[in-house]
């Protein structure tokens, strides 16, 4: 730290974000995304003449893929936002609605950028445990003070809640924001927008990272009231309102129009997922119940960390949290079937030849 960084961010404790070789030699099934390539369609929005006009600034209003998702989503344009990944509309929806008489809360076991988010903003945050089954605690956090952060299905468990447990939410306070963060939401769980019509306090986060195939082109985006989106609208004009550069707003529009190619990916990744699991069972695993394109999995025999590190020698990557709770479980991405057999062979490799837990 430089003696010249504020001490209002000595104690911050940044986001650690997956690991990211460079060098392609990993099965990568580390940080969620798509083992799957834009479609042929998206990728083919970027032409040389679109890449010759880059000296020129980008839309800041995103127009057109605003008014795209709109249509997708039976929607207004003035219900949706688009960000530079959703982790940047979080970051304006702490900014937005949370400060030193409206705090935050969220389960203790999330994404990790919720509390993040709430010290760089100097806010109170309550994190409310899970449940036994690992479930979120509903009525816990209906019950904490000030804004509530959920994703659904929650990350790194993969458990979603049902609609009716957003509605209590939402219920619990009319005059508080509920962010439902949808990353993974497009693999099998239950969307919250139907909700949308009914309830002002409604904020959806969503991202083109993981369903999209876009993680490198960092592009999210969310659906709120006008008023809502007004007021993310002025955080972001205040902060960059060229957030989004020409490219990332192209392949956004481009990847709407071609929706089917991603429903089908995500049919497939459910797929693997469900062949994925009954393997992992019958290698001992046991795990929570996934509606995502992870799982989050423990073996009686093995510690977190050894499986984990095992695995990254046998050359797959796969996310170990050393946190406490969680710290004998993996997150695995579930990739393409030729992924998880290279997965799978490596399991079975290390498990032949890892001695027991505590011996
Ligand atoms: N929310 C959750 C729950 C996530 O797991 C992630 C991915 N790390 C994000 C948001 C951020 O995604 P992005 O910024 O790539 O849109």
């Amino acid at each position: 730290m430089s003696r010249f960084f504020s001490s209002r961010f000595a104690s911050l404790e940044a986001y650690t974000p997956g690991e990211q070789p460079q060098d392609q030699s990993y099965t990568k099934l580390n940080t969620n995304e798509s083992p799957y390539p834009p479609s042929p369609a998206t990728v083919a929005a970027v032409t040389e003449t679109e890449l010759n006009k880059l000296n020129l600034y980008s839309d800041p209003t995103g127009r057109r893929l605003r008014e795209a998702l709109a249509e997708l989503y039976g929607l207004q344009r003035e219900n949706v936002i688009l960000a530079n990944g959703s982790d940047e509309i979080l970051s304006f929806a702490f900014m937005a609605f949370a400060d030193k008489e409206t705090p935050v809360a969220f389960p203790a076991i999330s994404y990790g950028f919720y509390p993040v988010y709430a010290d760089l903003y100097g806010l109170e945050a309550t994190k409310v445990p899970l449940l036994p089954d690992f479930s979120v605690d509903v009525e816990a956090l209906a019950a904490a003070k000030g804004m509530i952060v959920i994703a659904n299905p929650n990350a790194p468990t993969g458990i979603a809640l049902s609609l009716d447990k957003i509605e209590y939410l939402l219920k619990s306070d009319r005059d508080r924001i509920v962010l439902v963060d949808e990353a993974y939401v497009d693999f099998g769980a239950e969307s919250a927008l139907p909700l949308l019509q009914k309830y002002d306090n409604l904020l959806i986060i969503r991202t083109y990272s993981k369903s999209r195939s876009m993680a490198g082109a960092r592009l999210g985006f969310a659906f709120g009231s006008p008023e809502i989106i007004a007021d993310l609208e002025t955080i972001r004009y205040s902060t960059n309102p060229y957030n989004l550069d020409r490219l990332a707003l192209l392949l956004g529009e481009a990847a709407v129009k071609d929706d089917g190619y991603y429903k089908r990916n995500c049919e497939k990744i459910a797929a693997t997922r469900a062949a994925a699991e009954k393997r992992l069972k019958e290698m001992g695993f046991t795990m929570t119940p996934s509606t995502t394109n992870f799982l989050f999995v423990k073996h009686p025999a093995v510690s977190g960390e050894t499986l984990y590190l095992g695995l990254k020698e046998r050359g797959v990557l796969v996310r170990h949290f050393n946190k406490p709770l969680i710290q004998d479980y993996l997150r695995i991405t579930v990739g393409t079937p030729e992924q998880m057999e290279t997965l799978f062979a490596a399991i079975a490799d290390m498990l032949s030849k890892t001695a027991p837990k505590g011996v």
